[in-house]
């Protein structure tokens, strides 16, 4: 199959940079719900907007293109080995271009292998069939959204729901809880694949593969089909909104799919996806291995996207320029929209580990300075400088045991992430005069935009790409204050609140 490899880089690219039809039509039908003013309408203006700019620049949509991952179905006779080396070169190149992240991290020493390769990395799950043709299924899901898939074993106490039962009403205290639990930290609005049944392991993958169904399909099974469409409309009662910042798009898509089980056993496991709903499928001639078709791509499909210019600017927002004051930050309370001027820095997971055990180089003094939760797409210039290709922000909740204390230790004012952040930071926040900025999750090309310059990086040969301190010089950075340093949290108002909704769905 002389041209499969280059199928396969095309798939990539496409999948990374351009949204399936369907997710286009949910999106498009989320904006219609909310007001263009609020939040959540600012967010996804945000997110509608990006997703032009990704087809326009051929760019990650999201800078996190996760865990590659193919579901291969193959006629007899296929070689198997030769498909499998022929994706991996076809990811080696699209990480080369930038089209995919480098995400292969050895898992015990942290060390990134730079090309998206790695152990059992990408996935590729092969089966037969009895067709005369070759059909690839990808999907690019980023840690953000992986992070918030949830597997209950029933019976089980579940928060908000009371005692959920082995049957199709213990199924339903999952689900209501699983969309629950995401909140704004899986980029929502989502989309759900739930497993019913299986093993820990097959129930899982089943929940993954119901992501492979189309949004606006109607499950086989009238029982589940009802169950999808209930679980759809309640989840959207929730009030939890595009980014957790409230409003009346949670949930766009809900795919219930079941297997046999072992009568020890009754698992309900939910995949969560991000509004980034990152999956195509091609067609191919064995013979050739050109594409022969793209699936989940209809001829009507929204083309354009976007209404507005993202977070539309004012005049009254207040810009924010490191060094900034104390007295600046303490004036700024939540819901203000900001405009970042100047440098920050990213930083991350790797980053603030190395922060607590260690002190950064002296002459990289950041006191009064914004630390943006990113890990980028960069490319390297032929004249050594780097470029930025995507670098929306990642979630914040897993520096949640760190931040408060490297918000001391650097004297920061402020802090960019996505999601939020617990009591810890929040508490921090008030007692050293710093503030919690989200910025829309997933708007890795809106972002990348903002970006004049990279300035300088640490820790790239230790951390890598992602992972890594860049220096970067922004111009118009716009994010809203979800946590300020009065000791309020958006996060957490609408934690309590979609809380007390999640208890009365219960009780219905
Ligand atoms: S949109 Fe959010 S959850 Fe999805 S891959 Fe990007 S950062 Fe992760």
């Amino acid at each position: 199959m002389k041209q499969f490899r280059d199928s396969m880089i095309a798939l990539i690219t496409e999948t990374s940079a351009n949204l399936p039809s369907d997710v286009r039509k949910a999106i498009a039908d989320a904006v219609g719900q909310e007001t263009a003013d609020s939040r959540a309408g600012l967010a996804m203006s945000a997110i509608t907007l990006n997703i032009d700019m990704a087809v326009d620049n051929v760019g990650p949509v999201c800078q996190d293109t996760g865990m590659p991952t193919f579901f291969v179905h193959t006629p007899k006779g296929v070689d198997q080995l030769a498909m499998k080396r022929d994706i991996e070169e076809a990811i080696v190149e699209a990480t080369r271009t930038g089209k995919l992240r480098p995400n292969a991290v050895d898992s015990m020493s942290g060390k990134n292998s730079g090309n998206n390769l790695g152990c059992h990395v990408p996935v590729i799950h092969f089966e037969p069939w009895d067709r005369d043709e070759i059909e690839v299924k990808l999907i690019l899901k980023g840690g953000g959204c992986e992070n918030k898939n949830i597997q209950y074993s029933l019976p089980a106490e579940i928060p908000g729901q009371g005692r959920a039962a082995r049957d199709i009403d213990g199924v339903r205290k999952c689900i209501a809880h699983a969309v629950y639990q995401a909140q704004g930290q899986g980029c929502s609005p989502g989309f759900i694949g739930v497993g019913v049944g299986g093993d820990r392991t097959s129930g899982f993958e089943l929940a993954k593969k119901q992501l492979l169904r189309y949004v606006d399909d109607t499950n086989p099974d009238p029982e589940l089909a009802g169950l999808e469409q209930e679980m759809l409309e309640k989840a959207n009662t929730l009030n939890i909104g595009p980014m957790g910042f409230s409003g009346k798009s949670t949930l766009l898509g809900c795919k219930i799919g079941k297997s046999h089980r072992v009568p020890a056993s009754f698992f309900v496991s939910v995949a969560y996806n991000c509004w980034a709903y990152r999956r195509l499928g091609v067609i191919i001639d064995p013979a050739e291995g050109s594409i022969t078709e793209w699936q989940y791509r209809s001829d009507d499909e929204i083309k354009r996207m976007a209404q507005g210019e993202g977070i539309p600017l004012t005049g009254r927002e207040v810009v924010l320029k490191a060094p900034i004051s104390e007295e600046t930050i303490r004036s700024l309370k939540v819901g203000d929209i900001v405009i970042v001027e100047g440098e920050m820095h990213t930083g991350r997971d790797a980053f603030h580990h190395y922060v607590m055990h260690h002190d950064l180089p002296e002459d990289l003094d950041i006191s009064g300075g914004i630390i943006y939760h990113c890990g980028p797409v960069m490319l390297k210039n032929d004249d050594g400088e780097y470029r930025v290709v995507a670098a929306g922000p990642t979630t914040s909740i897993r520096e949640e045991p760190y931040q408060a204390d490297v918000i001391e230790k650097l004297g920061l004012r402020a802090v960019i992430g996505k999601g939020g952040m617990g009591p810890k930071t929040l508490a921090g926040l008030q007692k050293h005069g710093a503030v919690y900025l989200n910025a829309i999750g997933g708007a890795a090309q809106y972002y990348a935009r903002s970006v004049e310059k990279v300035t300088g990086v640490d820790f790239l040969e230790e951390m890598g790409v992602p992972e890594a301190m860049w220096h970067l010089q922004v111009k118009a950075f716009p994010a809203i204050v979800t946590m300020d340093a009065n000791g309020n949290s958006l996060h957490q108002q609408v934690d309590e609140e979609s809380f007390a909704i999640l208890e009365k769905i219960g009780k219905e």
